[in-house]
Protein backbone atom coordinates (compact mmCIF):
# COMPACT_ATOMS: atom_id res chain seq x y z
CA UNK A 1 0.00 0.00 0.00
CA UNK A 2 1.21 3.40 -0.94
CA UNK A 3 1.79 5.93 2.07
CA UNK A 4 -1.46 6.13 3.83
CA UNK A 5 -3.18 9.51 4.16
CA UNK A 6 -4.58 8.97 7.38
CA UNK A 7 -3.18 6.48 9.90
CA UNK A 8 -4.76 5.37 12.94
CA UNK A 9 -2.16 4.08 15.33
CA UNK A 10 -2.51 2.25 18.50
CA UNK A 11 -5.11 4.17 19.77
CA UNK A 12 -6.92 3.61 22.66
CA UNK A 13 -9.96 5.42 24.65
CA UNK A 14 -11.46 4.79 28.01
CA UNK A 15 -14.15 6.45 29.86
CA UNK A 16 -13.32 6.63 33.62
CA UNK A 17 -12.33 2.41 33.75
CA UNK A 18 -14.56 1.43 31.03
CA UNK A 19 -11.78 1.12 27.71
CA UNK A 20 -14.04 1.23 24.96
CA UNK A 21 -11.73 1.36 22.05
CA UNK A 22 -8.18 -0.86 22.52
CA UNK A 23 -5.24 -1.05 20.01
CA UNK A 24 -7.10 0.53 17.00
CA UNK A 25 -4.50 0.71 13.99
CA UNK A 26 -5.91 1.56 10.36
CA UNK A 27 -4.52 3.19 7.32
CA UNK A 28 -6.42 4.84 4.77
CA UNK A 29 -5.04 5.39 1.70
CA UNK A 30 -6.00 9.23 -0.30
CA UNK A 31 -9.33 8.60 -1.53
CA UNK A 32 -10.24 6.01 -0.28
CA UNK A 33 -14.11 5.37 0.99
CA UNK A 34 -13.98 3.33 4.56
CA UNK A 35 -16.35 1.88 6.72
CA UNK A 36 -16.71 1.53 9.97
CA UNK A 37 -19.20 -1.96 10.84
CA UNK A 38 -20.27 -3.01 13.97
CA UNK A 39 -22.96 -3.84 16.31
CA UNK A 40 -24.58 -1.06 18.72
CA UNK A 41 -21.73 0.28 21.18
CA UNK A 42 -18.68 -1.37 19.50
CA UNK A 43 -16.99 1.88 19.53
CA UNK A 44 -17.54 3.15 16.17
CA UNK A 45 -18.42 6.69 17.19
CA UNK A 46 -15.77 6.83 19.56
CA UNK A 47 -12.70 6.35 16.73
CA UNK A 48 -14.68 8.75 14.33
CA UNK A 49 -14.64 11.18 16.90
CA UNK A 50 -11.27 11.44 17.84
CA UNK A 51 -10.03 11.33 14.36
CA UNK A 52 -12.68 14.32 14.01
CA UNK A 53 -10.77 15.27 17.43
CA UNK A 54 -14.05 15.86 19.67
CA UNK A 55 -12.58 12.88 21.62
CA UNK A 56 -8.96 12.97 22.82
CA UNK A 57 -7.39 9.14 22.92
CA UNK A 58 -6.57 7.61 25.92
CA UNK A 59 -2.92 6.64 24.22
CA UNK A 60 -2.05 5.95 20.47
CA UNK A 61 -1.84 9.29 17.49
CA UNK A 62 -3.89 10.02 14.48
CA UNK A 63 -1.55 11.45 11.60
CA UNK A 64 -3.39 13.34 8.61
CA UNK A 65 -1.40 14.11 5.43
CA UNK A 66 1.94 13.10 7.19
CA UNK A 67 0.98 15.43 10.13
CA UNK A 68 0.68 14.54 13.63
CA UNK A 69 -3.13 16.00 14.48
CA UNK A 70 -3.47 13.89 17.96
CA UNK A 71 -3.21 17.53 19.92
CA UNK A 72 -4.95 19.31 17.24
CA UNK A 73 -8.45 21.17 18.20
CA UNK A 74 -11.77 19.80 15.31
CA UNK A 75 -11.10 22.95 13.06
CA UNK A 76 -7.48 22.73 12.88
CA UNK A 77 -7.98 18.78 10.93
CA UNK A 78 -8.90 20.06 7.42
CA UNK A 79 -12.02 17.62 8.08
CA UNK A 80 -15.82 17.83 7.36
CA UNK A 81 -18.43 15.77 9.34
CA UNK A 82 -22.19 14.88 8.95
CA UNK A 83 -24.03 13.50 11.88
CA UNK A 84 -27.16 11.25 12.48
CA UNK A 85 -29.60 14.02 13.04
CA UNK A 86 -29.34 16.44 10.44
CA UNK A 87 -28.19 19.23 12.92
CA UNK A 88 -28.85 22.25 10.75
CA UNK A 89 -28.89 25.43 12.25
CA UNK A 90 -32.74 25.69 11.81
CA UNK A 91 -33.02 29.70 11.51
CA UNK A 92 -30.06 29.99 8.26
CA UNK A 93 -31.29 29.29 4.98
CA UNK A 94 -30.06 26.39 2.91
CA UNK A 95 -27.43 28.86 1.05
CA UNK A 96 -26.58 30.32 4.37
CA UNK A 97 -25.64 26.36 6.11
CA UNK A 98 -24.02 25.39 3.55
CA UNK A 99 -21.58 28.62 3.59
CA UNK A 100 -21.50 29.06 7.45
CA UNK A 101 -17.93 27.67 7.82
CA UNK A 102 -17.09 29.56 4.70
CA UNK A 103 -17.97 32.48 6.67
CA UNK A 104 -16.57 31.76 10.23
CA UNK A 105 -13.28 31.57 8.27
CA UNK A 106 -13.45 34.80 7.29
CA UNK A 107 -14.00 34.12 3.27
CA UNK A 108 -15.07 36.26 0.91
CA UNK A 109 -18.95 36.71 0.52
CA UNK A 110 -17.90 36.68 -3.95
CA UNK A 111 -15.91 33.35 -3.41
CA UNK A 112 -18.84 32.26 -0.43
CA UNK A 113 -21.53 32.43 -3.34
CA UNK A 114 -19.83 30.95 -5.97
CA UNK A 115 -19.06 27.29 -3.25
CA UNK A 116 -22.42 27.27 -2.57
CA UNK A 117 -23.59 27.60 -5.70
CA UNK A 118 -21.24 24.70 -6.48
CA UNK A 119 -22.07 22.74 -3.53
CA UNK A 120 -25.85 22.96 -4.77
CA UNK A 121 -24.84 22.05 -7.86
CA UNK A 122 -23.19 18.46 -6.24
CA UNK A 123 -26.19 17.81 -4.26
CA UNK A 124 -28.55 18.14 -7.05
CA UNK A 125 -30.96 20.84 -5.49
CA UNK A 126 -31.05 23.62 -7.85
CA UNK A 127 -30.68 27.17 -6.11
CA UNK A 128 -33.01 28.75 -7.32
CA UNK A 129 -35.66 26.30 -5.73
CA UNK A 130 -33.24 25.54 -2.97
CA UNK A 131 -31.32 28.25 -1.34
CA UNK A 132 -33.49 30.45 0.31
CA UNK A 133 -35.45 27.73 2.01
CA UNK A 134 -35.27 27.21 6.05
CA UNK A 135 -34.58 23.32 7.02
CA UNK A 136 -37.79 22.96 8.26
CA UNK A 137 -39.23 23.18 4.71
CA UNK A 138 -37.33 20.40 3.60
CA UNK A 139 -37.53 16.35 3.57
CA UNK A 140 -35.26 14.22 5.49
CA UNK A 141 -33.13 13.30 2.83
CA UNK A 142 -33.23 16.70 1.34
CA UNK A 143 -31.63 17.98 4.91
CA UNK A 144 -29.31 15.30 4.50
CA UNK A 145 -27.66 16.43 1.33
CA UNK A 146 -27.36 20.22 2.59
CA UNK A 147 -25.43 18.52 6.09
CA UNK A 148 -23.11 16.91 2.98
CA UNK A 149 -22.62 20.19 1.32
CA UNK A 150 -21.90 22.08 4.49
CA UNK A 151 -19.10 19.59 5.72
CA UNK A 152 -17.74 19.20 1.93
CA UNK A 153 -18.11 23.52 1.42
CA UNK A 154 -14.49 24.50 2.37
CA UNK A 155 -12.83 21.65 1.19
CA UNK A 156 -11.95 19.38 3.68
CA UNK A 157 -9.15 16.73 3.00
CA UNK A 158 -11.36 14.36 5.13
CA UNK A 159 -14.70 13.45 5.60
CA UNK A 160 -16.43 11.86 8.14
CA UNK A 161 -20.04 10.44 8.20
CA UNK A 162 -21.61 9.12 11.22
CA UNK A 163 -24.29 6.54 10.43
CA UNK A 164 -25.96 9.72 8.09
CA UNK A 165 -28.32 7.37 6.51
CA UNK A 166 -30.21 6.08 9.64
CA UNK A 167 -32.71 8.21 9.96
CA UNK A 168 -34.19 8.33 6.67
CA UNK A 169 -36.93 5.88 5.18
CA UNK A 170 -35.68 2.93 3.11
CA UNK A 171 -35.36 3.65 -0.38
CA UNK A 172 -34.51 6.98 0.32
CA UNK A 173 -31.37 5.66 2.22
CA UNK A 174 -30.69 3.50 -0.86
CA UNK A 175 -30.77 6.30 -3.28
CA UNK A 176 -29.19 8.40 -0.83
CA UNK A 177 -25.55 5.85 -0.13
CA UNK A 178 -24.81 5.43 -3.98
CA UNK A 179 -25.16 9.50 -4.29
CA UNK A 180 -23.23 10.19 -1.40
CA UNK A 181 -20.79 7.91 -2.86
CA UNK A 182 -21.01 8.97 -6.51
CA UNK A 183 -19.79 12.54 -4.85
CA UNK A 184 -17.06 11.19 -3.00
CA UNK A 185 -15.88 9.62 -5.74
CA UNK A 186 -15.91 12.71 -8.14
CA UNK A 187 -13.92 14.65 -5.32
CA UNK A 188 -11.55 11.95 -4.53
CA UNK A 189 -11.63 12.97 -0.94
CA UNK A 190 -10.92 9.91 1.60
CA UNK A 191 -14.04 9.33 3.71
CA UNK A 192 -14.69 6.88 6.83
CA UNK A 193 -18.13 5.87 7.28
CA UNK A 194 -20.10 4.77 10.45
CA UNK A 195 -22.42 2.42 9.92
CA UNK A 196 -24.29 -0.59 11.34
CA UNK A 197 -26.24 -1.78 7.86
CA UNK A 198 -23.90 -4.60 6.77
CA UNK A 199 -25.75 -4.61 3.25
CA UNK A 200 -24.92 -0.67 3.52
CA UNK A 201 -21.36 -1.17 4.09
CA UNK A 202 -20.60 -4.08 1.85
CA UNK A 203 -22.28 -2.13 -0.76
CA UNK A 204 -20.45 1.20 -1.24
CA UNK A 205 -17.13 0.88 0.50
CA UNK A 206 -13.28 0.25 -0.54
CA UNK A 207 -12.57 -1.27 2.13
CA UNK A 208 -14.82 -2.52 5.57
CA UNK A 209 -13.11 -2.09 9.44
CA UNK A 210 -15.83 -4.75 10.95
CA UNK A 211 -15.27 -3.55 14.72
CA UNK A 212 -16.18 -5.49 17.91
CA UNK A 213 -16.33 -4.69 21.73
CA UNK A 214 -13.44 -1.67 20.61
CA UNK A 215 -11.56 -3.44 18.45
CA UNK A 216 -11.38 -4.19 14.83
CA UNK A 217 -11.45 -7.77 13.80
CA UNK A 218 -10.99 -7.43 10.39
CA UNK A 219 -9.93 -4.90 7.14
CA UNK A 220 -10.90 -5.85 3.86
CA UNK A 221 -12.70 -5.70 0.81
CA UNK A 222 -16.30 -6.77 1.12
CA UNK A 223 -15.37 -9.87 -0.72
CA UNK A 224 -12.83 -10.89 1.70
CA UNK A 225 -14.92 -10.01 4.60
CA UNK A 226 -17.97 -12.31 3.07
CA UNK A 227 -15.89 -14.72 1.88
CA UNK A 228 -12.59 -15.22 4.04
CA UNK A 229 -13.99 -13.82 7.17
CA UNK A 230 -10.99 -13.67 9.84
CA UNK A 231 -13.20 -14.45 12.97
CA UNK A 232 -16.51 -16.28 14.05
CA UNK A 233 -17.88 -12.74 15.28
CA UNK A 234 -17.31 -11.72 11.27
CA UNK A 235 -18.55 -14.64 9.58
CA UNK A 236 -21.55 -14.18 11.89
CA UNK A 237 -22.56 -10.29 11.62
CA UNK A 238 -21.84 -9.86 7.81
CA UNK A 239 -24.29 -11.86 5.60
CA UNK A 240 -26.32 -14.99 6.32
CA UNK A 241 -24.59 -18.16 8.18
CA UNK A 242 -25.63 -21.31 8.15
CA UNK A 243 -24.00 -23.37 11.45
CA UNK A 244 -23.95 -27.09 10.83
CA UNK A 245 -22.63 -28.62 14.44
CA UNK A 246 -21.39 -32.14 13.65
CA UNK A 247 -18.41 -34.56 15.26
CA UNK A 248 -15.07 -35.19 13.93
CA UNK A 249 -13.82 -38.75 12.75
CA UNK A 250 -10.84 -39.69 11.46
CA UNK A 251 -9.05 -38.29 8.42
CA UNK A 252 -10.96 -34.65 8.34
CA UNK A 253 -14.18 -36.59 8.39
CA UNK A 254 -17.08 -35.10 9.91
CA UNK A 255 -20.21 -36.62 11.26
CA UNK A 256 -23.23 -35.06 10.52
CA UNK A 257 -26.31 -36.04 12.08
CA UNK A 258 -26.59 -39.50 9.49
CA UNK A 259 -24.46 -37.90 6.86
CA UNK A 260 -20.00 -37.53 6.34
CA UNK A 261 -18.56 -34.75 4.78
CA UNK A 262 -15.33 -35.25 4.38
CA UNK A 263 -13.14 -32.16 5.09
CA UNK A 264 -10.40 -31.04 2.50
CA UNK A 265 -8.13 -29.86 5.63
CA UNK A 266 -8.35 -31.66 8.37
CA UNK A 267 -8.62 -29.20 11.71
CA UNK A 268 -5.57 -27.84 12.86
CA UNK A 269 -5.17 -29.52 16.51
CA UNK A 270 -8.53 -31.26 16.34
CA UNK A 271 -9.19 -35.08 17.62
CA UNK A 272 -11.86 -37.91 16.98
CA UNK A 273 -14.78 -37.17 18.61
CA UNK A 274 -14.36 -33.24 19.06
CA UNK A 275 -17.15 -31.07 18.03
CA UNK A 276 -16.92 -29.23 15.66
CA UNK A 277 -18.82 -25.91 13.78
CA UNK A 278 -18.66 -25.92 9.82
CA UNK A 279 -20.31 -22.39 8.41
CA UNK A 280 -21.23 -22.36 5.18
CA UNK A 281 -23.13 -19.59 3.02
CA UNK A 282 -26.49 -19.85 1.65
CA UNK A 283 -25.65 -19.57 -2.06
CA UNK A 284 -22.58 -22.84 -1.20
CA UNK A 285 -25.74 -24.86 -0.65
CA UNK A 286 -28.21 -26.47 -3.27
CA UNK A 287 -31.44 -28.57 -2.82
CA UNK A 288 -31.03 -32.03 -4.25
CA UNK A 289 -27.48 -33.64 -5.53
CA UNK A 290 -25.48 -30.85 -7.65
CA UNK A 291 -22.80 -32.09 -9.95
CA UNK A 292 -19.15 -31.62 -8.60
CA UNK A 293 -20.65 -31.24 -5.04
CA UNK A 294 -18.20 -33.86 -3.02
CA UNK A 295 -20.76 -33.33 -0.06
CA UNK A 296 -24.08 -34.77 0.15
CA UNK A 297 -26.04 -34.57 3.75
CA UNK A 298 -29.97 -36.14 4.24
CA UNK A 299 -32.62 -33.36 5.65
CA UNK A 300 -36.39 -32.49 5.82
CA UNK A 301 -37.69 -29.15 4.77
CA UNK A 302 -38.54 -27.67 7.58
CA UNK A 303 -39.49 -23.75 6.50
CA UNK A 304 -40.39 -22.51 2.85
CA UNK A 305 -40.98 -18.50 2.20
CA UNK A 306 -41.42 -17.14 -1.43
CA UNK A 307 -39.90 -14.02 -1.66
CA UNK A 308 -40.22 -13.41 -5.30
CA UNK A 309 -37.68 -14.43 -7.94
CA UNK A 310 -35.57 -16.85 -5.07
CA UNK A 311 -37.17 -19.27 -2.99
CA UNK A 312 -35.41 -19.19 0.52
CA UNK A 313 -35.83 -22.78 2.58
CA UNK A 314 -34.56 -23.94 5.43
CA UNK A 315 -33.49 -27.67 5.74
CA UNK A 316 -33.27 -30.04 9.33
CA UNK A 317 -29.89 -31.75 8.33
CA UNK A 318 -28.96 -33.70 11.68
CA UNK A 319 -29.48 -31.07 14.93
CA UNK A 320 -28.86 -27.86 12.86
CA UNK A 321 -31.23 -26.12 10.42
CA UNK A 322 -29.58 -24.68 7.30
CA UNK A 323 -30.90 -21.78 4.78
CA UNK A 324 -30.59 -22.22 1.22
CA UNK A 325 -31.93 -20.25 -1.87
CA UNK A 326 -33.65 -22.00 -4.80
CA UNK A 327 -34.59 -19.92 -7.76
CA UNK A 328 -38.37 -19.78 -8.31
CA UNK A 329 -39.39 -21.94 -11.37
CA UNK A 330 -43.10 -21.33 -12.46
CA UNK A 331 -42.89 -24.47 -13.70
CA UNK A 332 -42.02 -26.29 -10.49
CA UNK A 333 -44.12 -26.09 -7.25
CA UNK A 334 -42.01 -24.85 -4.12
CA UNK A 335 -40.81 -27.71 -1.71
CA UNK A 336 -43.10 -28.24 0.96
CA UNK A 337 -42.66 -28.52 4.49
CA UNK A 338 -41.85 -31.69 5.77
CA UNK A 339 -40.52 -33.46 2.43
CA UNK A 340 -37.42 -35.41 2.56
CA UNK A 341 -35.00 -34.25 0.71
CA UNK A 342 -30.90 -33.95 0.10
CA UNK A 343 -28.82 -30.78 0.27
CA UNK A 344 -25.03 -30.76 -1.26
CA UNK A 345 -22.32 -28.45 -1.25
CA UNK A 346 -18.69 -28.60 -2.08
CA UNK A 347 -16.66 -29.15 0.84
CA UNK A 348 -13.78 -26.73 -0.44
CA UNK A 349 -16.70 -23.93 0.58
CA UNK A 350 -16.92 -25.32 4.21
CA UNK A 351 -15.38 -22.80 6.82
CA UNK A 352 -14.13 -24.19 9.48
CA UNK A 353 -15.65 -22.33 12.88
CA UNK A 354 -13.04 -22.38 16.11
P1 LIG B 1 -23.88 2.98 18.02
O1 LIG B 1 -23.96 2.23 16.72
O2 LIG B 1 -24.94 2.56 18.98
O3 LIG B 1 -23.76 4.45 17.87
P2 LIG B 1 -21.03 2.77 18.44
O4 LIG B 1 -20.38 1.55 17.90
O5 LIG B 1 -20.88 4.02 17.65
O6 LIG B 1 -22.53 2.46 18.74
P3 LIG B 1 -19.85 4.27 20.60
O7 LIG B 1 -20.84 5.38 20.55
O8 LIG B 1 -18.51 4.52 20.05
O9 LIG B 1 -20.45 2.97 19.91
O10 LIG B 1 -19.73 3.79 22.10
C1 LIG B 1 -18.83 2.78 22.52
C2 LIG B 1 -18.97 2.56 24.01
O11 LIG B 1 -18.48 3.70 24.69
C3 LIG B 1 -20.40 2.36 24.47
O12 LIG B 1 -20.42 1.34 25.42
C4 LIG B 1 -20.76 3.70 25.08
O13 LIG B 1 -21.70 3.55 26.11
C5 LIG B 1 -19.44 4.18 25.61
N1 LIG B 1 -19.33 5.66 25.63
C6 LIG B 1 -19.37 6.48 24.56
N2 LIG B 1 -19.21 7.77 24.91
C7 LIG B 1 -19.09 7.77 26.27
C8 LIG B 1 -18.90 8.79 27.28
N3 LIG B 1 -18.80 10.08 26.92
N4 LIG B 1 -18.81 8.41 28.55
C9 LIG B 1 -18.89 7.11 28.90
N5 LIG B 1 -19.06 6.09 28.03
C10 LIG B 1 -19.15 6.41 26.73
Amino acid sequence: MPEPFLSIQYVRKSFGATTVVQDFNLDVEAGEFISFLGPSGCGKTTVLRMVAGFEEPSGGRIVIGGKDVTGLKPNQRNIGMVFQAYALFPNLTVAQNIGFGLKVAGVARAEIDSRVAEMLDIIKLPAGEFGARYPYQLSGGQQQRVALARALAPRPKVLLLDEPLSALDAKVRVSLREEIRSIQKKLGITTIFVTHDQEEALSISDRIVVMYGGKAEQVGTAFEIYNRPATRFVAGFVGTLNVLEGRLGNAGKVQVGSGEIALREEPAGGRSGDTVSLALRPEAIALGRRDGDDAVLPGEIADVHFLGSVIRVRVRAGDSIVSLDTFNNPATPPPRIGDKVEISFSSGDVMLLN
